[in-house]
């Protein structure tokens, strides 16, 4: 393992940088107010290759290393986070499942599409009554002659707004002996397919306001039978899998949380007078800010060690979880100290923290919550 940048990994850390830095961190606070992102992000993400991800040069990707991709997330997630979760969506959980999963004819059309985001995608896992028990999903999916019809519900389904494309996750009916898991199917679903239908989400959202998040309604909605992605009866294998690259994405996210956090809090340390001293000789907040750098050292580790192993080609579920597990749990401690350090203009969104906090909120639920995290962690230690 050596973390020093190749120079491909430094030109992706600094394009997407520069491009966090003086494009998206300026708008981040009227992107959150307005509750909506530019179509230009997203077009210029595309035209820097960000979007393009790991996702292999053959389909019109960037084939860029996990390491790489790795540094993208965070540098995004430093500026916004509903930015970076567009992206971990888009790229990480769709496009690295069709790539995984994908017949030959289904990854030649959909992944140029998709890496040149003339068509954005969503992952709808998640039901009203099925979220970490993902295997307790209703969505049905009855077969016809010539395909598939989808009846059910998906909730929070980041993108769906946007998505030409879905790939949905619902049940065939359940062969006898087996456990209600296995009857879980793929499906890639065009989204303008009658019988596809998106509502608003009901209520205003904690964080991640310019982030679009649906709730689909699918009635006796029609999937061609070249549509199942990984076979029938495999869909949860493929939603497990795509949730190992997605979470890696989350883990970096939160790291760039966790550094804007810390940045915040020392330009504030500085500059911030009381008891006619700045804010910065006072222990206490010396000592905030020293477990702050500590905490995030540690998760930039456990992430680029994730990243790395990801890229060895061996299994990192282990290390993706712990990764997403400690980033998202140490961002969460970061941003609340940083809104308390800022004191009362922490509370107000003239400063960003008070953002950084109702987002990295979402870090820590969606793509399994954290106990779930320690649920994957402990069977991979204790064995199932
Ligand atoms: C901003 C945002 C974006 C999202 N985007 C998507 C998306 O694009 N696609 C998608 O499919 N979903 C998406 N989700 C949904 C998300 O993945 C789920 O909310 C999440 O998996 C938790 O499911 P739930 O909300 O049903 O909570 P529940 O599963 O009902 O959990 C409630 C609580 O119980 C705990 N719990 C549950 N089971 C156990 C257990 N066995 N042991 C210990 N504790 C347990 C949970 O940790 C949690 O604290 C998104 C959610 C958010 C907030």
């Amino acid at each position: 393992m050596n973390f020093t940048f190749s120079p491909d990994q430094l030109h992706w850390q600094s394009t997407a940088r520069t491009f966090a830095q003086d494009v998206v961190a300026p708008i981040a606070r009227a992107m959150d107010e307005n509750g909506s992102m530019p179509d230009s992000i997203v077009e210029q993400m595309a035209a820097l290759g960000l979007l393009g991800g790991s996702l292999s040069k053959e389909f019109g990707g960037s084939g860029m290393d996990s390491l790489s991709l790795a540094l993208i997330y965070a540098e995004l997630g430093r500026a916004c986070s509903s930015v970076r979760g567009f992206m971990t969506v888009h790229t990480s959980l769709v496009m690295k499942c069709i790539e995984q999963w994908g017949s030959s004819d289904q990854k030649n059309e959909l992944l140029p599409q998709l890496a040149s985001a003339k068509m954005i995608g969503c992952y709808a896992l998640t039901e009203p009554e099925a979220g970490s028990d993902a295997a307790s999903i209703k969505t049905q999916a009855e077969k016809t002659k010539d395909g598939y019809l989808l009846t059910g519900e998906k909730i929070w389904i980041t993108n769906a707004n946007l998505a030409g494309l879905a790939i949905v996750f619902a049940k065939l009916p359940q062969i006898e002996g087996t456990k209600p898991h296995t009857a879980i199917t793929a499906f890639l679903v065009d989204t303008k397919t009658k019988g596809f239908t998106r509502k608003k989400m009901p209520g205003k959202e904690l964080g991640h306001r310019a982030s679009d998040h649906a709730h689909i309604v699918l009635k006796d909605c029609f999937v061609p039978a070249n549509r199942v992605l990984g076979g029938e009866y495999h869909g949860f294998k493929v939603a497990m899998s795509a949730l190992d690259h997605g979470r890696l994405g989350v883990a970096a996210g939160a790291l760039g949380v966790h550094r804007a956090c810390l940045d915040a809090c020392v330009d504030f340390a500085r500059s911030r007078k009381q008891f006619g001293s700045r804010i910065g000789d006072f222990e206490m907040v010396q000592a905030v800010i020293a477990d702050m750098k500590t905490s995030l050292e540690a998760s930039r580790y456990l992430v680029y060690n994730a990243a790395w192993k990801k890229d060895q080609g061996v299994a990192c579920t282990l290390e993706t979880s712990m990764a997403k597990l400690h980033a998202t749990e140490a961002a969460v401690k970061a941003a609340n100290e940083a809104v308390l350090l800022h004191g009362g203009r922490g509370y107000s969104n003239e400063y960003p923290v008070e953002r950084y906090l109702r987002d990295i909120k979402g870090l820590q639920i969606y793509e399994g919550t954290s106990h779930i995290q320690k649920i994957v962690i402990a069977r991979q230690v204790i064995g199932k």
